[in-house]
């Protein structure tokens, strides 16, 4: 053993480092580039409402510390998803909630319910708190099947990352309710739900259910780090219990709320995206390229092996899925960009598949 090189704790040793995508930097660099855009990491890239980067930038005493669950944005929050305030907690980014459920709920060797291919973070989270995993499996559309389950705490992803689909709500009613029987938790990520047709917060309802939310995506402010969650009123002082006491800067507080005092920006900029995801998505399934209806801001694509690598060659960085269990060899999720950001992507994808 290494003297002086304290032991940490055993489960980090089936652990991977998150491996962030390649930057647009790195890829200019390498390949000797002009231009290059990213589709990798679902961002709005129209950015955030202008008043949003305003309310931030107003900031200066940034010497005190931030109000810890600043009752403003907490109001705005229950106006825009028409639940009450004491139903619903702030974290830095649902990765923030969702570390605060695993500590909330997991005692080692509990089983956690997976439903690959989904959001990796699931499996670290789950795997540092020595959960054991159950899988649960996926239809031909990547919708979770209908499935008996009585782990502590099952992850449902909808629209899911990376393949885009929306879960049925009879079969997450199935999950729930089978759930609630044996005490389990349900943990519903709606990261992506502006960009889709449908949301599960009905089933905020239930005093199992656990709903998460984000400015990262429509809202266009993934820099900034703000997540919430709706949860059930019994659990928010758990939830206070176990979250960072001041998870949102106060500029970020300032511009989650002028983003909702914007809401027509955000709305805009969603329904650009969507319009280009459609027209994306018809031009490769009219060329033939196996790709996957998409209820988010990105699609999923079966293409071939080296798609990735020869389009970052040509200048468009997209997310190789291969890192995503239940993924193969030419996965590939594009996440949608600005309307010229696309273009580029198509002219590059069309010289690739020919
Ligand atoms: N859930 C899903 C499904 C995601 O794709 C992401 C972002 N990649 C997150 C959660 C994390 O979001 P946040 O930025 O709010 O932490």
């Amino acid at each position: 053993m290494d003297m002086g090189k304290p032991r940490v704790r055993a489960s980090l040793s089936r652990v991977k480092e998150y491996q962030p995508g390649k930057s647009v930097e790195f890829v200019k660099k390498k390949y000797g580039l002009e231009k290059v855009v990213k589709l990798a990491s679902n961002e709005n890239l129209y950015g955030p409402s202008p008043k949003a980067v305003e309310a931030f930038k107003n900031f200066e005493d940034l010497h005190l510390y931030p109000p810890s669950q600043p009752e403003e944005l907490i109001e705005r929050i229950s106006e825009y998803v028409g639940v009450e305030e004491k139903r619903i907690i702030l974290a830095a980014g649902i990765d923030g909630i969702l570390e605060a459920t695993f500590d909330i709920f997991l005692e080692k060797g509990d089983t956690v319910s997976i439903s690959p291919p989904t959001f990796p973070y699931y499996f670290t989270l789950a795997t540092i708190h020595d959960a054991k995993i159950e899988r649960l499996a996926r239809n031909e559309n990547f919708q979770i099947k209908p499935t008996k389950t009585n782990s502590k705490l099952t992850l449902i992803c909808s629209p899911n990352n990376p393949t885009g689909n929306l879960e049925r709500c009879e079969v997450v009613r199935e999950i729930v309710r089978e759930m609630a029987e044996s005490d389990g938790v349900v943990f519903i990520d709606e990261a992506y739900v502006e960009f889709a047709s449908q949301s599960l917060l009905d089933f905020a309802d239930y005093e199992n259910v656990i709903i998460a939310r984000t400015f990262s995506k429509a809202f266009g402010l993934a820099n900034l780090r703000i997540g919430y969650a709706i949860v059930p009123e019994w659990l928010r002082k758990e939830y206070l219990k176990v979250i960072s006491p001041f998870p949102l800067s106060t500029p970020a507080i300032k511009a989650a709320i002028a983003a909702l005092d914007d809401i027509e920006y955000m709305r805009s900029t969603v329904e650009r995206i969507k319009k280009d995801r459609e027209r994306i998505f018809r031009i490769l399934s009219n060329l033939g390229v196996k790709v996957f209806p998409s209820e988010a801001n990105f699609l999923f694509m079966r293409t071939k092996p080296d798609f990735c690598e020869e389009l970052m060659k040509r200048g468009v960085i997209v997310r190789d899925c291969l890192a995503f269990e239940g993924c193969k060899e030419g996965d590939v999720r594009v996440s949608i960009g600005r309307e010229e950001d696309n273009d580029f992507f198509l002219e590059k994808a069309i010289e690739l598949i020919g």
